[in-house]
């Protein structure tokens, strides 16, 4: 057991900083000893509330008891061979999940990787090498990813960009439909802005794939207006381009379906995914059409740990919970619970802009009052800032967002009991009462 009288959140800290590149931050200044379904807690016995799950991953909990087992029992048997060099059931039975699980019935086939960055890098190359075409479309307020090809892909350049050029080319970026500051174009006038600069700018011939997050994570948990999915999509197939939807962040249940896609029924041609995968250990996918799959040759795709043993129990355990448990449609009733709050705050502060999301993926944009403009209300990050760490102060972890840093977003894990999501809502309350715009 650890002797808590030799380890503080403090030591801990002043260690990191002679050992951790500052290049690498943490929110909190506290180090985890344990978590659960629900909370986290540090070396010194302090309890967060936690609204942010690792940033959408552990959706089932922090070691969920399916996923502890699985994990024990592929550890004991193997921890890894390769499934370049000798494969094994696990990785063929999690591309199986995801083929039958992604949006459309249509045949599929899927490849795993360890990160996210490493599957939307996956796609960007199958999308290329299957079309023939170079171009890919990528949105305002993106985000897919820190290597060098998904920072090119993501839109905001601090922190993520900043003197980390040059970045790969053939990326485009059009406008998102983003309801608040685009003064409430419908998601048809939306996309045909986009489309009518794809057209004019790159030439529908170029593109290779439309590239998108269904609704987008890091960029601000902007939900397009509906019809703007739809739009793409069938640009996308009347033009021989692909509609690579990156489901990263709003994959498995996280939204209130197994995928955001399915919300309005668009059936990407090809699906990223990772974080909510595994239960927290580092697993990706690339699922797609069979055609698109299989026109890459033998060994084109790969990487020594992609798929490895412990990660695919990991998911396979993951994903019978969220069978078992219908997370999805717990995700929905998180939503009855927090939107309504929300709602009823926004009504006390003129500085809550926005109340937005879907499932248990769900923000507040924080604005200047009173400051309606064509590009939307005025961000307001300072207050976006004070309230984070009012909440954290008080023993709630809620993450921030968006593009000007100015959203508050709520990604409670699946299975968080209500009495816990309510103890976090009236953290939340009281933070924003103590909050001055
Ligand atoms: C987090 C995220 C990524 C990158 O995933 P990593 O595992 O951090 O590389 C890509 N796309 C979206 C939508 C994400 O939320």
């Amino acid at each position: 057991m650890r002797d808590k009288t030799v380890t503080s959140s403090e030591e801990l800290h002043k260690r990191r900083g002679a050992a951790v590149s500052r290049g690498v931050s943490s929110m909190l200044a506290s180090y985890v000893e344990h978590a659960s379904g629900g909370t986290l807690t540090d070396v010194d016995g302090r309890e967060w509330i936690d609204f942010g799950s690792g940033i959408a991953v552990t959706s089932i909990g922090n070691s969920a008891p399916r996923v502890v087992e699985a994990v024990k029992a592929q550890v004991e048997r193997f921890t890894h061979t390769c499934f370049m060099v000798a494969p094994y059931e696990s990785y063929v039975a999690v591309c199986e999940q995801l083929n039958s699980l992604t949006p459309g019935d249509h045949d599929k086939r899927s490849a795993l990787f360890n990160s996210g960055a490493e599957a939307v890098e996956n796609a960007v190359k199958i999308a290329r090498h299957t079309t023939g075409r170079q171009a890919v479309v990528a949105f305002d307020h993106a985000y897919h990813g820190r290597t060098n090809l998904t920072m090119a892909l993501t839109a905001k350049s601090m922190p993520y960009k900043h003197r980390f050029g040059p970045f790969a080319g053939e990326i485009y970026r059009v406008p998102m439909s983003y309801p608040l500051r685009d003064g409430g174009l419908t998601g048809a006038a939306a996309a045909a802005r986009s489309l009518d600069l794809i057209e004019k700018q790159i030439g529908a011939e170029n593109v290779a794939a439309v590239l998108i997050e269904p609704i987008q994570g890091e960029g601000g948990f902007v939900v397009p207006a509906p019809g703007f999915l739809p739009a793409l999509s069938a640009w996308a197939s009347a033009n021989g381009a692909l509609l690579i939807a990156d489901e990263i962040q709003t994959g498995f249940c996280r939204t209130g379906d197994w995928f955001a896609s399915e919300h309005e029924s668009v059936v990407p041609d090809l699906v990223t995914t990772a974080k909510g995968i595994a239960g927290g250990l580092p697993l990706a996918g690339v699922t797609g059409r069979t055609d698109i799959m299989d026109a890459i040759h033998p060994g084109g795709l790969g990487g020594t740990y992609g798929g490895n043993p412990i990660a695919c129990a990991a998911a396979l355990a993951s994903i019978e919970t969220m069978r078992e448990l219908d997370l999805c449609s717990a995700a929905r009733r998180l939503e009855t619970v927090m939107r309504p709050r929300l709602n009823e705050l926004a009504t006390r502060h003129a500085f809550i802009g926005d109340v937005r999301g879907r499932g248990a993926m769900i923000a507040i944009e924080l604005v200047e009052p009173e400051t309606d403009g064509p590009g939307g209300p005025t961000p307001n990050a300072s207050a976006t800032q004070a309230v984070a760490k009012a909440c954290h102060a008080s023993g709630l972890l809620v993450l921030t967002c968006g593009t000007y840093g100015n959203v508050l977003r709520f990604l409670p894990p699946l299975v968080m009991p209500d009495d816990t999501l309510n103890r976090g809502l009236d953290i939340l309350t009281e933070a924003l009462a103590s909050t001055t715009s």
